[in-house]
């Protein structure tokens, strides 16, 4: 599965899956956008992860909270 990366418009190949509440979802990375992560009070690179709704929204597949 590909899909363009929201951001920038690269074509990205699918990277991994996550699943939530049952249901399993495409997860992506783009090395071409890097954001910053807060991990144990220290901030970091990241490349920018998402993952991918049938509706073609996406979402933070690591947030804490995923309901909208
Ligand atoms: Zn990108």
């Amino acid at each position: 599965m590909k899909t363009p990366c929201p951001r920038c418009k690269r074509t990205l190949e699918q990277c991994g899956e996550v699943v939530v509440e049952g249901e399993s979802f495409a997860v992506f990375q783009c090395d071409d956008c890097i954001e910053p992560m807060q991990f144990g009070g220290e901030s970091f690179d990241a490349a920018y992860t998402f993952a991918l709704r049938p509706d073609g929204t996406t979402f933070d597949p690591s947030a804490d909270d995923l309901t909208e």
